[in-house]
């Protein structure tokens, strides 16, 4: 049988993360990952213990296409609460297998074939590839020329007639940069202006080091231009629950809602129970994931500094983004390279878009005897290549 696919899935590049992922899992030597990004703590156990309870309980059926309600009110009065933010529980708020799920069908509702979309770029990797699938066009804007925060004239450069919308990862996966609030007004400004949507993703929201969370959903006449992606993967450490949700005006959630329940049908029962109790358990243990994050940042991103590898302090997430062009290396063979000669993993920052290359990320929720031995083992190998 000679097999015929999707042309646009057969032009689709593999997820340049995934394939460090699987490199370090097929190796057999005591490699240390600084690539996938996920928390290094368990889902804290009251959270756990609801899922448990509740499968116990026999709780294992289908929800409403839009989520459990009471999951939704819990989500309304928390964006409120923490981001003042104001989302009706009934019309303007579904929750989604993951941020994953929430990207795809917003740009699915959106997108026609030769809309454009904005992309500051590097950026995390799934929004081009699901952009594409809609055949619509990436425009990318390269934040590396502006310390990886979009430069509002690069963006006004970039509209055209068919801009149907821009994405914002603040925090930002790769490079841990948070757009200031001054950056986001202005960004509002041409969206009110050109009549496009901004989709903004938030899911290391909670995850911000310094000051207030700097916000554009709530900014004047905004809300009717903006989805918000949120989810529990990061915050609250929740990867595997496979829990998000998108928060946007009826019309679009309405769309949204229409392929989610033909693809997805609900997130699962279990997750959403967890999320009800992740959203009102207190704020503990966030804290106390955050704090420890905060201080691994300090130290690591101070060593990286002291080895040779220039690196911005990020504000956010647990990411940071040394660059590696005095090394006079690309990125992935820098990275392939300390992975084959000191067991390192990172990711080159070519994947992750233009503005990327001559950088590597390094995720940094690690243990801290596990960022020590990588600090000494990408020292060694940095004075090897003298
Ligand atoms: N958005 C960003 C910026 C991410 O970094 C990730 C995961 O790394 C996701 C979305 C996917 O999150 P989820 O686990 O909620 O699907």
């Amino acid at each position: 049988m000679k097999y015929e696919f999707s042309k646009a899935v057969e032009n689709l590049a593999p997820s340049g993360i995934r394939a460090f992922f699987d490199l370090v899992m097929n190796s057999d030597g005591d490699v240390i990952s600084l690539g996938v990004g996920e928390p290094d703590f368990a889902t804290p156990w009251n959270i756990r213990e609801e899922a448990i309870y509740a499968l116990e309980r026999g709780m294992t059926s289908y929800t409403s296409n839009m989520g459990l309600s009471e999951l939704r009110r819990h989500i309304s009065e928390y964006l409120k609460k923490i981001f003042k933010y104001s989302y009706d529980r009934h019309t303007e708020i579904l929750i989604t297998n993951g941020v994953s799920e929430g990207v795809d069908i917003v740009f699915r509702s959106l997108l026609n074939p030769g809309d454009e979309v904005i992309l500051p770029e590097p950026v995390y990797v799934c929004y081009r590839p699901l952009i594409e699938l809609c055949g619509a066009k990436v425009v990318s804007i390269d934040t590396s020329l502006s310390d990886f925060i979009p430069d509002p004239k690069a963006i006004a450069n970039a509209i055209t007639k068919k801009t149907k919308a821009i994405v914002l990862c603040s925090p930002s996966n790769p490079t841990g940069a948070v757009i200031p609030q001054s950056v986001l007004n202005q960004i509002a400004d041409l969206s009110k202006k050109h009549g496009f949507w901004v989709l903004s993703d938030e899911i290391y929201a909670e995850l911000t080091y310094e000051d207030n969370y700097p916000k554009i959903a709530n900014l004047p006449g905004m809300k009717d231009h903006t989805i918000v992606l949120n989810g529990f993967s990061k915050a609250f450490a929740m990867t595997g629950f496979r829990l998000g949700y998108i928060c946007a005006p009826k019309a679009l959630i309405e769309r949204a809602n229409k392929i989610h329940q033909y693809a997805a049908l609900c997130a699962p029962i279990l997750s959403q129970v967890a999320g009800v109790e992740a959203l009102k358990g207190g704020r503990t243990e966030l804290d106390v994931m955050k704090r420890s994050y905060l201080a691994r940042r300090n130290w690591f991103v101070k060593q990286l500094n002291k080895i040779g590898l220039p690196t911005v302090l990020p504000s956010g997430a647990f990411y940071c983004f040394p660059s590696i062009k005095e090394t006079g290396l690309s990125s992935e063979e820098f990275a392939l390279q300390l992975f084959k000669s000191n067991s390192v993993a990172v990711v080159p920052g070519s994947v992750f878009g233009a503005g990327g290359e001559g950088f590597v990320r390094c995720c940094y929720a690690s243990s801290m005897d596990d960022l020590k031995e990588a600090v000494v083992r990408i020292e060694d190998f940095l004075k090897k290549r003298k």
